[in-house]
């Protein structure tokens, strides 16, 4: 017997998954105690479903001896909503990973929610077809995981996030109940949007056990250019100057100047020592549009103070570029800070200037390191607090910190996650970014859909009952 759970109900759980998929050795809970966030807890089981019936099942086993259940994907998510608790059961759906259908003439994917996203990618792209949504953690993360954060990536300033892309779910309910939300048509408005309810839902709602996702054509060409610049603040005048100037750029990916020293030996060029500030610059579109789209990006770059523009001349050029930006989150942990918390701020557009000064004086202000990169096209800053975390006094600074980085957010008419998701590390500013009345509302809504307080409990709303 693992903790709170009666060796008859492990193999009951056995029963319906089969041998060797679950598990209940400490030695391989451990395994799945911990996701990107920094936070861990051991969970009693662990279960391996290979299908829809199965989850079903192991839903209604759970309801009827109230043990919380805790869905993942791969894990990667940094605001620790795949952790379990204790006594819960954690039910891992990266064996549902199998891409069912690629429809070439509805432009629809329908795929379990344990495919690798990168993998989706790579198979819709033999057919001409482009599922753009790229989050950094691509070549690891799981289609589910990006549907119940609300992923999105570098490409989201032209293509938009995973939400733009979901069409219909297959939907395990608290209750062992399925349901199939939404329509693989291009329009369809019957009633309330219960698909959007479930993007970004974090685990709290149901599982996810289908998902079906609009595609659209491979664009013909792309072009990218690495810009350097003297502060933030030209970096950021260069992005409200691409959209001035009539250019959507498919990426605008910004380092501030600590992220560059993080991964300058992997940049393709020199870095001139003036340089604190960098954009990663992607268009797309027909073959004939690219050299002008650049030109005219280059010229905004120049113009905003840039202190030189290099345009890749092939895909390796390209590749070279992206490598340190894809990097850099592995490079920030050899930094050799023992405590790294990641934030994940969304302010409008043209307030991001804004909110990196104030990034600098809160930094400043509480003695505390804070490197920032992220989406500058989107207004989305990945600010990380770095810090020793045996210190009492620098976890306070953090914490201090952290709260002032989410009403600086939302004080700026932003938000407190643009695309990681709340999970359990932000959930006491939900009320800051929501109201109560929201809140209260979401409270309804969860107890509409897990009366038993089942499913992946203690997560996303404030005050929630059942914490890791
Ligand atoms: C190096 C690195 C780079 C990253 N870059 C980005 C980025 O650019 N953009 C971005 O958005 N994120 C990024 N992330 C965060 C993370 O990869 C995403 O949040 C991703 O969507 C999580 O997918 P996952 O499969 O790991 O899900 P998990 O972490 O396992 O789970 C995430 C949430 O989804 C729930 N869940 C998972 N599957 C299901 C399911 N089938 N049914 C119900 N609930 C489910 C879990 O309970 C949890 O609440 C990055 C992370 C790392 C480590």
């Amino acid at each position: 017997m693992t903790q709170g759970l009666s060796n008859t109900l492990l193999e009951k759980l056995e029963g319906i998954v089969g041998h060797g998929r679950m598990l209940a050795d400490p030695a391989d809970l451990v395994c799945y105690a911990f996701d990107a966030s920094g936070l861990e807890s051991v969970p009693a089981a662990v279960v391996l479903p290979s299908n829809t019936a199965e989850v079903a099942a192991i839903v209604a086993l759970a309801l009827k001896h109230t043990v919380p259940l805790f869905p993942r994907g791969a894990g990667s998510g940094t605001a620790g909503g795949s952790i379990p608790s204790s006594n819960g059961i954690a039910v891992v759906l990266t064996g549902m990973n199998r891409i069912l259908e690629i429809n070439t003439g509805n432009l629809t994917a329908t795929v379990e929610p344990g495919v690798i996203t990168g993998a989706l990618q790579k198979a819709v792209s033999k057919h001409g077809l482009f599922y753009p949504p790229d989050p950094a953690s691509l070549s690891f993360c799981t289609i589910g995981g990006n549907v119940n954060t609300g992923a999105g990536g570098a490409r989201a300033v032209k293509y938009g996030v995973t939400r733009d892309y979901v069409t219909s779910l297959e939907v395990v309910l608290a209750d062992g109940r399925v349901i199939n939300t939404g329509h693989d048509t291009a329009k369809g408005v019957a009633g309330y949007d219960l698909t959007r309810l479930m993007v970004g839902s974090e685990g709290t709602l149901g599982i996810i056990t289908r998902i079906t996702l609009r595609l659209i054509p491979q664009p013909e060409a792309v072009g990218t250019a690495l810009v350097l610049f003297p502060d933030t603040a030209s970096a950021c005048n260069a992005v409200k100057s691409f959209f001035e100037n009539r250019i959507l750029p498919r990426c605008a990916e910004f380092l501030d100047a600590m992220s560059i020293r993080c991964v300058r030996e992997m940049l393709p060029q020199e870095v001139h020592e003036k340089c604190r500030a960098m954009l990663l610059v992607e268009v797309d579109g027909p073959v004939a549009s690219i050299q002008s789209q650049l030109e005219v990006v280059k010229k905004c770059c120049m113009e905003s103070g840039a202190i030189n523009a290099m345009v890749a001349k092939n895909s390796s050029d390209a590749a070279a570029m992206w490598k340190a930006r894809r990097n850099l989150s592995p490079a920030i942990r050899r930094l050799g800070y023992s405590g790294k918390v990641s934030e994940d701020i969304c302010v409008p557009r043209q307030k991001l200037p804004e909110a990196v000064t104030r990034l600098d004086e809160i930094s400043k202000r509480h003695n505390i390191t804070i490197l920032s990169f992220g989406h500058a096209g989107d207004g989305n800053l990945h600010v990380n607090l770095l810090f020793d975390r045996d210190s009492t006094n620098e976890v306070k600074d953090m914490e201090r910190a952290v709260a002032e980085i989410m009403e600086t957010a939302v004080g700026l008419g932003g938000t407190i996650s643009g695309e990681h998701g709340i999970g359990l590390a932000k959930k006491e500013f939900m009320e800051l970014d929501a109201g109560t009345t929201q809140i209260e509302l979401m409270q309804g809504i969860k107890k509409v859909f897990d009366p038993a307080e089942i499913m992946n409990p203690g997560k996303v709303l404030p005050g929630a009952a059942g914490n890791a």
